[in-house]
């Protein structure tokens, strides 16, 4: 169809006065307009008939379309009644199959009044209809150019729409043609363009087709809206996926594949750990920022450390509990003699764990004591019989808020604190964690590990722990801890208060004698892989190590000493100078082993005496010991001398002693003037242990006492107690420690003050005094009674009575 419109421009309606009868042409699905050239392919026989009268005649047919295209006989009804009158340019070409391909132009509207059938096709009847209101007005030409502008729009969209036609319909001078021209190269429906060819009033013509084409353009802007978008969608990823292939192009040059593949193994593995959502996040960006960065930069090393401290913690792994009541006394009673109270509290703590599994707000339990009384093996057994991991946190010395809760990652070498490196190492998000030492915490500018503790201890907040390195969430509620402290006084007090405190205290010697038996020999001779007869050490040589090789509360130095023993035998044994096959350890090869006794006690049973010299009993971290004070007296100007590193305390009971024996020094014999003639030095020995506390009070009294009178004291007593000026003996406190002291080194007799009576009856249920007499005493006098061989204050009693009695003779012989 070339420049159909020049054409239709060309052609000239030379049929007007033609009769109105034409050969009719039906059409299957098309609808011709008027000023269109197109070609048509004739099949049906009755159609080809029309077509051959046509061209023996002049050339005219009738066009219109059917109103279904299947019908292949169509009546009248079946035919649309607006249709063209069209002429056929060419002759026809005949087809293979018989059809003829003509080119018709069709020239104007026609209605179609009536069909008649003749020499076997139809003839139509047709009226011409001529087009109205084509009269120039400014609302038409308004209209017009308004469809002009609606046209050059949408022969934007179509590729079809050649310059030459737009130019042509700009130019046009004849609207009513140039409005047909449009609706022919407008891409209209077939409906639509029925409509068109029914609409003989060109102003209503040229409204419709404003609308049909302004439609058409709406839809064609939406469509290439569509298009362009999906175009821009695909060139993304396209984009993304070269650039993405360039990339490890890149990296496969710098050699960092490797790199790469070790990212996404980081990623499986903590899908695979199912951490926390936040925890999550956490991860994805840092692998995230560690893909952008050199494997080998130092940011990419912070990253990577960060995200494996993540991998490395347990976050959903945990063990069973499996508290069998009978198991765990099997399990405390098979690694510890002794501790009766302690293990039933413990039992009973298990018992309520079992019965209650939510029992979070439970107590923790703090067991306190010396060093080497068993508190460590003793957690560690309780984690045994619940089945759980056991790890053990040091605090001693930490005074730092950070070691605890981490640094932030800011720092270099940022690490978590003590809890998560805890967790790390049980590998279980319910372990047994034991807080060693938490009376040996400090404070420092840094902050208060205590309060961070607290809330590790709180079961409202340990849910959310968060750890300044991890700066995620982390749940602490699962496990279990246990702490241990050493002095109870020591220990944060907001700590203490969440604490249910189990005291363990000191062994005496045949306590210690079983515990080596029992457990410490056979442990070690299993750890040794010695046999019994390969190491012998009988109970008197095991006693003498207690007493001379080792100084303690507990049993730890007294293992040591066993196992460097055991590390002797086996020495010996592989010595090949050696014949023997087993070691029996004798006095000598313990000289040998051990060097000399470290502790020589001195034998007390023998009362000796001493002037100026009493024993006191002392309390210490490591459990009790004994304290000797020494006074002497030398002419002066009455100084006071005190020396030992003794504390202000200590100093003070010096003075109040002082000041006691000022008061009653008529009573007790000595110059009432003795505190300005007399210059007194008073020592403890050992200085370079600081030592404090009030409970010296009586002993530094009766050692003054001795120096003053010069009497002997007892060397078989020990006492404790503070003094007050008027000689009362007041109480004190950490009596066991003291009497088991005074039972290591064999002293016959101890004084305690009387306040501490209900003690002592607890102290005698807990541990054998053996055949220690204890006596409380209320006063100085009291103590004055029991600890010099000759009570001063009786012989100053009889010594008055002397001269009273002297007295009365020499008036009687005055008399006489
Ligand atoms: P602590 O934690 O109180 O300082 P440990 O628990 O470390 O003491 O104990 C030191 C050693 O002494 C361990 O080998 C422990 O098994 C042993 N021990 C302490 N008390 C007992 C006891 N009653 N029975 C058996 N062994 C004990």
């Amino acid at each position: 169809m070339s420049d159909p419109l020049s054409s239709t421009y060309v052609s000239s309606r030379t049929v007007l006065d033609e009769p109105h009868i034409l050969p009719l042409l039906p059409l299957k699905n098309v609808v011709i307009l008027p000023k269109s050239i197109i070609p048509i392919i004739v099949g049906r026989d009755v159609s080809i008939r029309a077509v051959e009268a046509a061209l023996s005649g002049n050339r005219l047919v009738f066009l219109t379309a059917q109103k279904e295209e299947a019908i292949e006989n169509p009546s009248i009804n079946d035919l649309y009644t607006y249709g063209t009158v069209a002429t056929i340019l060419q002759d026809p070409v005949r087809m293979p199959n018989g059809a003829l391909k003509i080119l018709a132009e069709s020239m104007y509207r026609a209605k179609l009044e009536s069909l008649s059938l003749d020499n076997n096709y139809f003839n139509a009847v047709y009226t011409e209809l001529p087009s109205i209101n084509c009269t120039e007005s400014v609302e038409l030409q308004a209209l017009w150019r308004q469809l002009c502008k609606i046209y050059i729009a949408y022969t934007k969209f179509d590729e079809r729409a050649s310059t030459h036609l737009i130019e042509n319909i700009q130019t046009a001078t004849d609207i009513d043609n140039a409005t047909d021209t449009i609706a022919v190269h407008s891409n209209l429906p077939f409906d639509e363009r029925q409509i068109i060819l029914e609409t003989v009033d060109l102003h209503e013509r040229i409204l419709l087709l404003c609308k049909y084409i302004q439609r058409e353009v709406d839809i064609l802007q939406t469509e290439q809206r569509i298009r362009s978008h999906i175009q821009t969608q695909v060139e993304k990823s396209q984009r993304e996926y070269y650039l993405n292939e360039q990339m490890k192009a890149i990296q496969k040059e710098l050699g960092r594949e490797d790199h790469n593949s070790d990212i996404e193994d980081l990623r499986v593995q903590a899908i695979k750990l199912n951490l926390s959502q936040e925890a999550m996040k956490r991860v994805e960006k840092e692998l995230k920022r560690l893909e952008q960065m050199p494997p080998m930069s130092s940011e990419a090393g912070v990253s990577r450390h960060y995200i494996e401290w993540i991998l490395a913690l347990p976050w959903q792994t945990s063990t069973q509990d499996t508290i069998s009541i009978k198991q765990a006394e099997r399990i405390l009673s098979k690694n510890h003699a002794g501790l009766g109270k302690i293990k039933e509290r413990i039992i009973e703590f298990l018992a309520a764990k079992k019965f209650s599994k939510n029992l979070e707000r439970g107590p923790i339990i703090c067991l306190a004591g010396p060093p080497g009384v068993g508190k460590t093996s003793l957690a560690r057994a309780i984690a045994e019989s619940m089945g759980r991991e056991f790890v053990r946190i040091s605090l001693g010395g930490v005074r730092d808020e950070a070691e605890i809760r981490g640094h932030r990652r800011t720092y270099i070498g940022a690490l978590p604190g003590k809890i998560l490196q805890a967790m790390r190492k049980a590998g279980t998000k319910n372990p047994v964690i034991l807080l060693d030492e938490i009376d040996k915490m400090s404070r420092d500018v840094h902050g208060d590990p205590a309060s961070a503790l607290l809330e590790v201890l709180d079961p409202e907040q340990n849910k959310t722990f968060v750890d300044h390195f991890l700066d995620t969430d982390y749940d602490l509620s699962n496990v279990m801890f246990i702490a241990t402290a050493n002095v109870i006084e020591n220990i944060p007090y907001p700590l203490f208060d969440r604490l249910e405190i189990l005291s363990l205290s000191g062994y005496t010697e045949e306590e210690k004698k079983l515990i080596a038996q029992q457990f410490l020999i056979p442990r070690g001779l299993k750890e040794h892989s010695l046999t019994k007869t390969q190491f012998k050490l009988n109970d008197d040589l095991l006693i003498r190590i207690i007493d001379e090789y080792t100084k303690e509360a507990g049993v730890r130095q007294l293992e040591r000493v066993l196992t460097k023993l055991m590390r002797k035998t086996i020495q010996l044994l592989l010595d090949e100078n050696n014949p023997c096959k087993n070691v029996k350890i004798t006095e000598e090869l313990l000289f040998e082993w051990l060097g000399h006794p470290l502790f020589k006690k001195t034998s007390l049973t023998k009362a000796t005496k001493h002037i100026g010299l009493a024993t006191g009993l002392a309390w210490t971290e490591v459990g009790g010991d004994i304290l000797e004070i020494e006074t002497s007296v030398l002419p002066g100007k009455g100084n006071v001398t005190l020396t030992g590193q003794l504390g202000e305390v200590m100093q003070e009971s010096a003075q109040a002693a002082l000041s006691y024996i000022r008061s009653r020094a008529k009573e007790l014999g000595i110059k009432p003037t003795f505190h300005t003639s007399k210059d007194i030095h008073i020592h403890i020995p050992e200085g370079a242990t600081p030592k404090d506390g009030p409970s010296a009070g009586i002993t530094i009294c009766i050692s003054l006492i001795s120096a003053l009178t010069q009497k002997p004291t007892r060397a078989d007593v020990a006492m404790t107690g503070e003094i007050t000026l008027r000689g009362r003996v007041l109480c004190i406190g950490g009596l066991k420690e003291k009497l088991l002291a005074a039972r290591q080194y064999n002293f016959n007799m101890v004084l305690i003050p009387h306040e501490n009576e209900n003690d002592l009856k607890d102290v005698r249920k807990e541990v054998d005094l053996g055949n220690l007499i204890i006596i409380p005493v209320k006063t100085m006098d009291d103590v004055i009674q029991q600890v010099f061989f000759e009570n001063p204050l009786i012989a100053i009693k009889e010594e008055k009575k002397k001269m009273r009695t002297a007295k009365q003779k020499t008036s009687i012989k005055n008399l006489a």
